[in-house]
Parts: structure tokens; C-alpha cells; sequence
């Protein structure tokens, strides 16, 4: 069967990067992290806390005393990956411990691989450490091993992610993140503030608020103020003078309220909107929140109150009974809404999943046919999209200068690693990877920008 390549993959987020090199004679653990953005800050929470114990991050697997693998389990495909990582850390190492979702079920880890040293479930940070400790006892030097104020991260330094709740209470039927991950749980709005001011104070200037359902946020709190605390929080993060950008977004009537927020410049004007699909009885048959939802008024809503506002969406096609005429909706759909940026992926069966129960799965070569139509018109849009960008001025943040003298960087409109970027090539002398600046667009593609550096 056909893959979507990586970039178009909703549950793949980038590669970590380690740059701490550890001292000599310090235990030293390796961390291979897989799966989503929310995978992402587990694995920095779990390298922060063993950071602050004293142990040493190997960037390599030969350097490290053990290796743990953060696991994705959220299609087949990506928990062949996990496996074949555990495999191959198993090989290189030889001292593995097993963490995140796939741990939910450890009989499939410790069937392919019974010398892993310990297999812990998402979200179990204690677990993780305790496992940690038996194969590689710490050897704590207070005066060595400070944490930066920051804690261990494996984003670039000047954007963060910010994971504000764990969990989900809906039962989309393709999906098994609920089971693994148990239903919606939001951290305080103090301990999030918290730690995003520390990012701020450390020299972050993006925040990427994660969850499994933004929008959704404080609404599990019993006794609580007010309706949906996503909005005070959204109000107080924006406050805090660093771009604050909202993933996951479902599209409940209350996003009206949070969209005023992006036209005051508080936070990003950007929208990441799983929509997944658009015709009624798809989304029926999905179980998907806010099916009902008329979405193009909401769209149209959320233009009129920030014409700037940029969304992005991911998709499914080729769902169990997707007819050609429930496709066909989709697409004028798309050519209806406009969206900015869209990823797509073509369903698979997850083991566990109630969808693969459902009667009529579309044949492979159906699907790929789907997924070419639905990308190919995506793409125009984009295109013509940033096409009209051609001559404006804009921010951008500066993400990398190579040797060259070339700098990757992003606009307000794009997310780092799933959007696309706008390349300054001359001038760049002066400029730090970080710094936001104003830029006059005069290239575009299909997907990325160029500019020029107006003063
Ligand atoms: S909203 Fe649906 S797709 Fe998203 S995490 Fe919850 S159950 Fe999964």
C-alpha cells in the first residue's frame, strides 16, 4: 500500500535534536522519540527530569548506558515504525526501555522484542524514571548538573511546544488515542502559564499550544469560572509577548470568541482545524465531534472577524463507505473553503480502532486515486494562495542561517515543520536564527515564500 510521504503525515512530528554532550564517566541515557508533537514534550519531560537527576543525553546510541524509545502507536504503520525502532536500538545498544502510547500495550512490544528492559505506558513519567534508575543508577552532582531554566528541549531554542491537556473525551471511531491516553485531563491554567513564561524568559518566542482537543480545554474541571477556559488562557499566553500558536482547534461555536483574539495580535491569526472530513454522513460514520457543524459559515465567520487568519486542516480520505459522491463533496468543499494549508492521509486500519468494523472499505488504488485529486487541488490552492502574498510585507521568524547565508524562516501563516517556509537568500548578514523581522515577499511557490529584508 501507497504512504503518504512524511511531511503529510498528522501523526509524525520532527525528529528530536540533543545537543548536550555529557561529561565523562556521567550516566548517560539516549532518547529516540516517535510520533506526534504531543510525544514530543513527554520525551522533553522525561529528558528534563533525568537532566535534573544528573544523568547525561547521548546523542548516539553508543554513548548512552541505556536508550529509551518513545513510541507512537496511533496507525498500523506508525507502530511498525516503533517497532522497527525498538529494533533497531536493541541492536545498536542493547539496553532499551519502551515508553508512550504503543506501551499501552506491552505484550506487543515484549512479543517482537522480550529483552526490552521495561515497557511503560503515555504518560507515565515516574515509571519511565523508576525503569531508568534500576538499569542505569543515577550519580547526581549538584553543581554540575543544573537544569537550564528551561528544562531539556528538543526544539530549536526559540519555538516550544506547550502541551495544555492530556487526553480526549470524544470517540471518533478511527481513532484510539481515548484508550491510550485516557479522556480529557487539563493542566492547571497556573502550571501552564507557568512553564510558558519560563520558555519566554529563556528565550523562546513561539509557544505551539498542543493538545488532543484545544478548544476543549478546562472544560473537564468541575467548579471553573467561566465556560471555556481556552479563551482566558489564549488572552493570558498572548500577553506574554511571544507568537502563541494554536494546534488542534475543533470547531465548536466558542472558536468565535478565540478568533477576536487573532485579529488583536494577541495570538497567531492561524487555526489548526482537524476537519477530517466534510460530508455529513462521512463524518457521521466517524463519529466526529461537531459533525453537525455548518463549517463553511464558520469559516466565513472567522474571515469576517480576521480577514488574516490562516487554517490549516488534515484530512482522511478513502473512510470505510466514502463514496465517489461523499469524495466529490469534499473537494467542492475545498474549493469552497479555501483552506491555506491542508494535510491528507489515506485511511488505514489501526488495531483497536471501531472503524475497521465498519462494512465497505474502499480498495487501495481507490484511495491513492482520492488522495492524488484531493492533493492536486490542495496544491492550486495554495498556490494561488501564496501567490497573491507576492509584494506584501510581512513578520517572519528566523528558524536557520546555513553557511551560505541563506535563512529558513517562517511567517505567522506557517507552523515550523508541517507548513511551509519563506527563504531569504542575500542580506541575512547580522541576522540570528530567532530574531523576527519584517520581510517584502517577491517569489512564490507552491508551497514556500522568498523576501527580502525591509528596514
Ligand atoms: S477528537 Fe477524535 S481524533 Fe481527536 S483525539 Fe479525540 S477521538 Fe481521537
Amino acid at each position: 500500500m501507497s504512504q503518504n510521504p512524511p511531511s503529510l503525515r498528522p501523526d509524525l512530528a520532527p525528529a528530536a535534536r540533543i545537543t548536550d554532550a555529557p561529561r565523562s564517566g556521567q550516566p548517560t541515557i539516549g532518547m529516540v522519540s516517535l510520533g506526534c508533537p504531543k510525544a514530543l514534550v513527554d520525551s522533553e519531560r522525561i529528558l528534563t527530569r533525568l537532566r535534573a537527576e544528573g544523568y547525561g543525553i547521548s546523542p548516539d546510541y553508543s554513548g548512552a548506558d541505556a536508550v529509551i524509545v518513545n513510541t507512537c502507536g496511533f496507525l498500523d504503520s506508525a507502530k511498525a515504525e516503533s517497532l522497527d525502532a525498538i529494533g533497531e536500538a536493541l541492536a545498536e545498544n542493547g539496553r532499551v526501555i519502551v515508553t508512550g502510547c504503543l506501551g499501552a500495550e506491552p505484550e506487543y512490544i515484549t512479543g517482537a522484542h522480550p529483552k526490552v528492559l521495561a515497557v511503560t505506558g503515555p504518560h507515565q513519567y515516574e515509571q519511565v524514571l523508576d525503569a531508568v534508575h534500576t538499569a542505569v543508577p543515577p550519580s547526581p552532582d549538584p553543581f554540575i548538573d543544573l537544569l537550564p531554566a528551561s528544562g531539556v528541549k528538543l526544539t530549536p531554542r526559540h519555538y516550544s511546544y506547550l502541551k495544555i491537556s492530556e487526553g480526549c473525551n470524544h470517540k471518533c471511531k478511527f481513532c484510539i488515542i481515548p484508550d491510550m491516553r485516557g479522556l480529557l485531563t487539563s493542566r492547571p491554567a497556573k502550571a501552564v502559564l507557568r512553564e510558558a513564561e519560563k520558555l519566554v524568559e529563556s528565550g523562546v518566542r513561539e509557544l505551539l499550544v498542543i493538545s488532543q482537543d484545544t478548544s476543549a480545554y478546562g472544560t473537564d474541571w468541575k467548579d471553573r469560572d467561566e465556560k471555556f477556559p481556552i479563551l482566558s488562557l489564549a488572552r493570558d499566553l498572548g500577553s506574554l509577548g511571544a507568537w502563541v500558536r494554536m494546534h488542534y482547534v475543533y470547531p465548536y461555536p466558542h472558536v468565535r470568541e478565540l478568533v477576536p483574539l487573532m485579529a488583536d495580535g494577541l495570538v497567531l491569526p492561524y487555526l489548526d482545524i482537524p476537519f477530517q472530513h466534510a460530508h455529513p454522513d462521512t463524518l457521521k460514520r466517524m463519529a466526529r465531534p461537531a459533525a453537525a457543524a455548518r463549517t463553511l459559515d464558520e469559516i466565513a465567520a472567522w474571515r469576517e472577524m480576521c480577514p488574516d487568519i490562516t487554517l490549516r486542516s488534515t484530512f482522511i480520505v478513502g473512510y470505510p463507505g466514502e463514496t465517489e459522491d461523499e469524495f466529490q463533496t469534499l473537494l467542492d468543499w475545498l474549493d469552497e473553503a479555501q483552506l491555506d494549508r491542508v494535510g491528507c492521509f489515506q485511511y488505514e486500519n489501526v488495531e483497536g480502532a471501531r472503524s475497521n468494523a465498519l462494512p465497505d472499505h474502499v480498495p487501495d488504488e481507490v484511495k491513492q486515486d482520492r488522495w492524488d485529486r484531493f492533493m492536486a487541488k490542495a496544491q492550486a490552492i495554495s498556490e494561488a494562495k501564496l501567490a497573491a502574498k507576492v509584494g506584501t510585507l510581512m513578520d517572519i521568524i528566523i528558524d536557520d542561517i546555513d553557511e551560505d547565508g541563506i535563512a529558513t524562516c517562517r511567517t505567522k501563516a506557517d507552523a515550523p515543520e508541517i507548513d511551509g517556509n519563506l527563504f531569504i537568500d542575500e542580506g541575512t548578514e547580522g541576522l540570528s536564527v530567532g530574531e523576527i523581522v519584517s520581510v517584502e515577499v517577491d517569489e512564490a511557490g507552491e508551497y514556500d515564500l522568498w523576501g527580502r529584508r525591509v528596514s
